[in-house]
C-alpha cells in the first residue's frame, strides 16, 4: 500500500467517526448496516462467485439481514446494561435529599456505577460532543448528579449551546458544585465537581450567555434529568 493510501484511508476513517459521533442511536445503526451491506455486496459476493459457490453469494441478502437483527440485537442489549440499575439500587451513596458529603473511594464507586459513568465521575473522562442524551433537551425540571443524586442546575438555567454538551449558566446553589484548577491536556481550565460526592462533572468557561457570562459544560453521563410534576 502507498503512503497516499494509508492517508486516505486514515481520512476516511476519520470522516467516518466523525459521521458517526454526530449522529444519534437510530441513525448510527442505519450507517453502520450500510457499511455492513457495502462490505457484503462490493466484497465477499464477488469473492464467493469467484471461487463458484454460487447458492452462497446469491443466499448473501439473506445473510445481510440476519446480519442486521443480530447488530441491532446487541446494540439494544448494550443500551439495557447500560441502564441496569435505573432505581440505584446497588448505590447506597445515591439520595437527593441527604446533602452529607461523602468520602467514597475510587475503588468502592468502581464496584457501584456503570463502567461509562464511573469513567466520566471518577476517572475525569470526557463524553464524544452530541453523544450524550442531554446535549439538546429543553425539558422543565431538575438536574441531578446521576453519582450521588445531588442536585445540581435547574432547567432555566440550561441554554442551547453548539459545543454538543449539556451547558448551564448557574448551577442551582453556589455549593452543589465545587471547583478545581486543571492543568491537564497543555490547557489551564477549571473543573467542576459535584459538591457531594466529588465526582468530575465538567469545566466551567467565561464564554457563556448573560447575566454572568458562565458556561458550565457537563458530561449528559453524570447527569440525570427529572421533570417537574406540574
Ligand atoms: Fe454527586
Amino acid at each position: 500500500m502507498r503512503f497516499t493510501d494509508e492517508i486516505g484511508w486514515v481520512l476516511r476513517s476519520a470522516r467516518f467517526m466523525i459521521i458517526y459521533c454526530v449522529l444519534d442511536q437510530k441513525n448510527r445503526l442505519i450507517l453502520i448496516f450500510k457499511l455492513l451491506f457495502a462490505v457484503i455486496i462490493f466484497f465477499i459476493k464477488p469473492l464467493l462467485l469467484e471461487i463458484r459457490l454460487y447458492q452462497y453469494a446469491y443466499n448473501l441478502n439473506k445473510a445481510g439481514i440476519a446480519v442486521l437483527v443480530i447488530f441491532i440485537y446487541s446494540c439494544i442489549s448494550s443500551q439495557n446494561k447500560k441502564n441496569m440499575d435505573p432505581e440505584h439500587k446497588n448505590n447506597p451513596h445515591y439520595s437527593r435529599t441527604d446533602t452529607t458529603h461523602l468520602k467514597v473511594s475510587d475503588e468502592e464507586w468502581k464496584k457501584i456505577l456503570p463502567k461509562d459513568v464511573y469513567n466520566i465521575a471518577r476517572d475525569k473522562g470526557t463524553e464524544w460532543a452530541f453523544s450524550g442524551k442531554y446535549w439538546n433537551t429543553t425539558g422543565i425540571g431538575t438536574y441531578y448528579c446521576a453519582v450521588c443524586g445531588n442536585p445540581l442546575f435547574k432547567s432555566d438555567a440550561k441554554f442551547a449551546s453548539t459545543c454538543g454538551w449539556p451547558s448551564f449558566f448557574e448551577s442551582i446553589q453556589p455549593g452543589s458544585v465545587t471547583y478545581h484548577v486543571d492543568n491537564t491536556h497543555g490547557m489551564q481550565r477549571t473543573e467542576v465537581l459535584c459538591g457531594r460526592c466529588d465526582s468530575h462533572l465538567g469545566h466551567i468557561f467565561d464564554d457563556g450567555p448573560p447575566p454572568n457570562y458562565k458556561r458550565f459544560c457537563m458530561n449528559s453521563l453524570v447527569l440525570e434529568f427529572e421533570p417537574d410534576t406540574k
